[in-house]
């Protein structure tokens, strides 16, 4: 028998019927015109989901982590210094790549489980009065740990300290998913993936770039050939690529992007914010608490989950997959056993997500952990009952 469940990992994530037959089609010259039609509206309707207003969108086909590579090798030079807390492992993992690629890095340590501390921010700008601090980067929504960040407050604590520096945005978990202001927020480079919150198969890194980092492109000297913008957007001026571009994905991408805007984005946020509280309902009635240290950082697209003392979140995971046939994710790095993941974006439904809350409530009693049968679920279907709204299925 073919697997037919859900997958509870934070991406890839589940991929709607319409989307995957998007991706499949005949090959396609991609210097043709009909690539040119094709790609328009992918690049228009990414700028609606980062709500841009100026600057540039650069597909490239990669994933994530190639966007983070991207935003950096474009737009710094050598030596340069970046301002970066630490609170998980994506967090981490970009800092790591900014210094294998010889920039200075000032991190913030922050402990996992919290967000972005604005008041450290601010306070290393304001000490930074010659400017050394080319870019702040930061993480919307760290993945590890289930936190969100409040990138609108990033901004201010710049503005506050009255510090010129670049704003790069890792919104590869969030973007799509919940609510992202590109524009309003004043973030320089926005970075997304296909795998997530566009529910397409990995492979492509999504980006918007704004004014103030096209303009660094002009001088920044790390090198770059692949990820090149100035390459991208001499070839975007003739309708299409440097290099062969992922054709299909582009084409499923134009076609995520209308199955979001169906629905409306305020109504994907909103659906994704009901889906993530029937989750934390769950994970109270079970005893048990997110790894985010507060309701203000909570994430509405994955939640981490504490595991009580003794017990062992990657066994659940273990469990879930070898016996059940369901995903969810493990923890990382220094949670690593601490929590496990449950992934609840992209393709979602109150009766999807309750099939994961069972099977994992069925892992925790195989595993001999002290919760009740039924006690996390009972109280998500309180909650998606008294919050639902007619459901328009869509026919395919
Ligand atoms: C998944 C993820 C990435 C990495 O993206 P890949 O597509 O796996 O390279 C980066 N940042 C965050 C926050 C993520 O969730």
């Amino acid at each position: 028998m073919y697997s037919q469940n859900p997958v509870f990992i934070p991406g890839p994530t589940n991929m709607p019927e319409v989307i995957r037959k998007a991706c499949d089609m005949p090959t396609l010259d991609h210097r043709s015109p009909a690539f040119a039609r094709m790609f328009k509206p992918a690049v228009a309707g990414v700028r609606r989901v980062l709500k841009m207003d100026q600057g540039e969108v650069i597909i490239l086909p990669s994933t994530g982590t190639g966007g983070w590579e991207a935003a950096i090798s474009n737009t710094l030079s050598p030596g340069d210094t970046v301002l970066a807390a630490r609170f998980g492992m994506f967090s981490h993992r970009w800092i790591d790549m900014c210094q294998r690629h010889g920039l200075n890095v000032q991190i913030i340590e922050t402990p996992w489980g919290q967000g972005a501390p604005l008041d450290k921010i601010e306070a290393a700008l304001k000490a930074d009065t010659g400017g050394t601090i080319k870019a702040v980067l930061a993480t919307h929504n760290e993945t590890a740990t289930g936190v969100r960040s409040d990138i609108a407050g990033i901004r201010r604590a710049m503005d506050a300290a009255g510090h010129g520096a670049l704003f790069f945005v890792d919104g590869v978990s969030s973007i799509g998913s919940m609510p992202f202001e590109m524009s309003a927020w004043g973030v320089d480079i926005a970075v997304a993936g296909s795998q997530k919150g566009f529910m397409l198969p990995a492979g492509l890194a999504i980006l918007g770039v704004g004014p103030r980092a096209l303009a660094a492109m002009e001088t920044a000297t790390l090198p770059r050939t692949f990820f090149d913008f100035r390459d991208m957007l001499k070839s975007y001026a003739a309708g299409g690529y440097p290099y062969t571009p992922s054709v299909g994905l582009i084409a499923g991408l134009a076609r995520a992007i209308e199955v979001l805007e169906d629905e409306g984005l305020e109504a994907v946020y909103a659906r994704h914010h009901r889906l993530a509280e029937g989750v934390r309902r769950a994970v109270a009635a079970w005893g048990m608490t997110p790894c985010a240290v507060s309701p203000d950082l909570y994430s509405d697209t994955i939640t981490a989950v504490v595991v009580p003392e003794g017990c062992n979140g990657t066994d659940l995971v273990k469990l879930a997959a070898d016996k059940y046939g369901v995903a969810f994710g493990v923890g990382l790095g220094e949670v690593a056993g601490k929590v496990f993941r449950i992934g609840h974006l992209g393709m979602l439904t109150d009766v999807m997500v309750l099939s994961g809350l069972a099977t994992a409530e069925m892992c925790m009693a195989d595993l001999g952990w002290n919760v009740r049968l039924g006690s996390g679920v009972a109280a998500a279907q309180e909650y998606y009952r008294g919050s639902a709204t007619a459901m328009a299925i869509a026919a395919e």
